[in-house]
Formats: structure tokens, C-alpha cells, sequence
């Protein structure tokens, strides 16, 4: 490992083996340190930014059944709904006057749903909420959706594009191995399809994050795998924004049966430090308070991570997993402020638009 330090002070590729051994072997205080020293080396001004966003799910239903999912329902049961594009936009009004600024749109694969109702979803939300931007439909709904609507998936990112949608959400993406898949995920897109609706959508100019589901039926080899895969990617396309991992939530989903903990939230702060360091070419990293617990989205933000993610005014999809946690916008710029960083509000594109107060001064009484 000595020698993966030595590499790495000289800004030097972290190849599959050393990857391997930072993930499963280096000391947690050295990995958290080469990851911070990273995230300062880039990001110097001590800055973290958030966004106050709002995530309503615009169906339950879906034929894709992901075992690690609580949230989806079949056709036939007694809870389903699939809301209007009325419905959506009143939705996305609601959460803009409480200062949302993003809505991440995502719903089930619902074979009910065409591209008609997602022109529609949109051209509604921009009606009642230009200033509002849509981050809508994951590259597993959009694969899904060539699939139904008969098209390529070329077409369909062409409709959003021509619809002004310019940032894709990374959703679905799990762990992109095909054996896990398999275990968790075996209607869902591949691997190769995934990584395929991003490399199209970063070569027609859309801007993606990529996430990770982990804590679940997967090795350290998955997981370096799914790194080195958006690595790979990311080098032929610039296109990912940001790596947001989060583990899974055991709840009442399928997979329950098999996995019952969640993970421990120290290898929740692992991945983050491993992914600043693997993912060389990627420009952020986030760490969350929502999806893990305020203090593991803190420590995050000390083993590399320079983004908080979001201050989600409405979210189903954790809730349905019994995870549910709220926050406002000053309780997130505070815990930023405790953890010894400077809060500032972003954009879908991480652009800042407004720093917030300095840290607190050591001593103040945490949250
Ligand atoms: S995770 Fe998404 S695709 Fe999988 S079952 Fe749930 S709603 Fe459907």
C-alpha cells in the first residue's frame, strides 16, 4: 500500500489492483486523508454545495420489479397511482414556493407511460414553473421506454433534447455487473445498456450524474468494476457530472429476505474516499445526509466528497423503504457548517449561484 500512496503522490492512475487494495485494505484514517488531500488538491476553497430539489415519482407501477425495491407496485394492486401532468406540475409548484429550484422526475416502468406523457409531464411543469429545471428519467426508464415506444434510444434522448431537458438523472445504475444485476435486477436494463444511454446522451450534449446502490449481494471486485466502467466512460465522453453512492435499505423490500442490515456507515465513507480517488475524472462527489445519517454525509465530506446533494422537499422512494428523514435548507447549510465547510447553493450543472455563511467557530454547539 505504500507503494499506492507513493502513485498517488505523484497524481498517477489508481489501476484495478490498487483500487482493490484502498477499498479492502488501506487503514481508514490514511484512505480518508488521501481523499481529503485529493478533494483539496481540486477544490481548495473549502467550499460544498447542495440543491434544494424535490423528486415526485410520477407512477408506482412497474413491470421491472427490482428485488431491492419497496417502492414499486404491480397493476392489479389496490395502491398503485399514476399522476397527471396536472398533478405533477401542481406538485413541482407546491415545492417551488418552498424554494425548490430542480425537480428530479423519475417513476416505475410503467407500460401505460409513453413519450407523449413525458412531453406532456414536461411541457407542464415549464408552464406553471419556468424557472424550474427538469432533471427527469433515468437511463434505466429511458432504456425502458425505446423498448416500449418501438424507437432507439437516440430518439427518445432527441425528444428530451428538443423538449430542453439538458441533465439526465443517474438512476439505475446499482452496480453494473451482470451477476449482481442478475440477484437484484434481472429485468432491468444491462450493464451495457446503461453505460450505452449515457454515452449517447453525453455525445448529444446532456450532462448525467451516475449512482451506486451497494450494501447488498455484491464483492469489492463489483464495486471497483462499476468504478473502473464510468471511469472508462468518462474518459471517451466528459459527460458525468458526479458519482453519488448509496447503500441500500433493507426495509420491506424482496431482497430483505437475504440482506436484513443496511450497511455500516463506515463503508459508506469508504466508497466516497475510493471513488474521489478512482474516479480521477470526475468532477464531484457526493456524499449525502439524506440517504446515510447527518454524521456519515459529514464524514463524507472528510474522505473527499464536495457535494451534499439535496435538500429534497418531496422523496417516495427511500420512504417506501421506511427511510425517512427530512431536513430544511438552514438545517443542511448548518451541518455543512459543523462538519467545517463552507456551504453554497448549485444548480443542476454545479454552478454555484450563492455562498452561504462561513464554518461556525470551534465550540458552537452541534447539531
Ligand atoms: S427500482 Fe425502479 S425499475 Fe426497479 S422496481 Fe423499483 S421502480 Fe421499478
Amino acid at each position: 500500500m505504500a507503494k499506492t500512496m507513493a502513485r498517488q503522490e505523484k497524481i498517477e492512475r489508481f489501476d484495478r489492483r490498487q483500487a482493490l487494495e484502498l477499498l479492502g485494505d488501506l487503514p481508514m484514517g490514511q484512505l480518508m486523508n488521501l481523499a481529503h488531500q485529493e478533494r483539496t488538491r481540486r477544490f481548495p476553497n473549502d467550499t460544498v454545495t447542495f440543491v434544494v430539489d424535490t423528486n415526485p415519482n410520477y407512477t408506482n407501477v412497474c413491470v421491472t420489479g427490482c428485488a431491492f425495491c419497496a417502492f414499486c407496485r404491480k397493476n392489479g394492486d389496490t395502491d398503485t397511482y399514476l399522476l397527471s401532468p396536472l398533478e405533477v406540475a401542481e406538485k413541482v409548484e407546491t415545492a417551488a414556493a418552498k424554494g425548490a429550484t430542480t425537480v428530479l422526475l423519475q417513476g416505475g416502468h410503467n407500460p401505460k407511460v409513453g413519450l407523449r406523457d413525458w412531453q406532456a409531464y414536461i411541457a407542464a411543469i415549464r408552464s406553471v414553473c419556468p424557472q424550474v429545471h427538469i432533471h427527469p428519467f433515468s437511463p434505466a426508464e429511458i432504456a425502458f421506454m425505446a423498448e416500449k415506444e418501438k424507437c432507439s434510444v437516440s430518439d427518445v434522448l432527441e425528444m428530451l433534447w428538443d423538449a430542453g431537458i439538458r441533465t439526465i438523472p443517474g438512476g439505475g445504475a446499482e452496480i453494473l455487473t451482470e451477476p449482481v444485476r442478475k440477484i437484484i435486477a434481472p429485468r432491468k436494463a444491462t450493464t451495457d445498456q446503461w453505460l450505452d444511454v449515457c454515452e449517447k446522451a453525453h455525445r448529444i450534449g446532456f450532462r448525467t450524474t451516475a449512482t451506486m446502490m451497494f450494501g447488498h449481494v455484491e464483492t469489492d471486485e463489483d464495486i471497483v468494476e462499476h468504478l473502473l466502467r464510468l471511469r472508462n466512460l468518462q474518459d471517451l465522453t466528459s459527460g458525468f457530472t458526479s458519482f453519488i453512492p448509496w447503500s441500500f435499505k433493507p426495509g420491506r423490500t424482496p431482497l430483505a429476505k437475504k440482506v436484513r442490515h443496511q450497511a455500516h456507515p463506515a463503508r459508506y465513507v469508504r466508497i466516497i474516499a475510493v471513488a474521489r480517488l478512482v474516479l480521477d475524472n470526475f468532477p464531484h462527489i457526493q456524499s449525502s445526509w439524506f440517504s446515510e445519517s447527518i454524521s456519515a454525509g459529514q464524514l463524507g465530506l472528510l474522505a473527499g466528497a464536495d457535494d451534499f446533494g439535496g435538500v429534497l422537499v418531496e422523496e417516495h422512494v427511500h420512504k417506501e423503504a421506511g427511510h425517512n428523514r427530512q431536513a430544511t435548507v438552514d438545517n443542511v447549510v448548518t451541518i455543512i457548517q459543523r462538519a467545517g465547510f463552507i456551504p453554497a447553493r448549485r444548480d443542476s450543472l454545479y454552478r454555484i449561484q450563492e455562498t452561504l455563511a462561513p464554518p461556525v467557530p470551534a465550540g458552537a454547539a452541534g447539531l
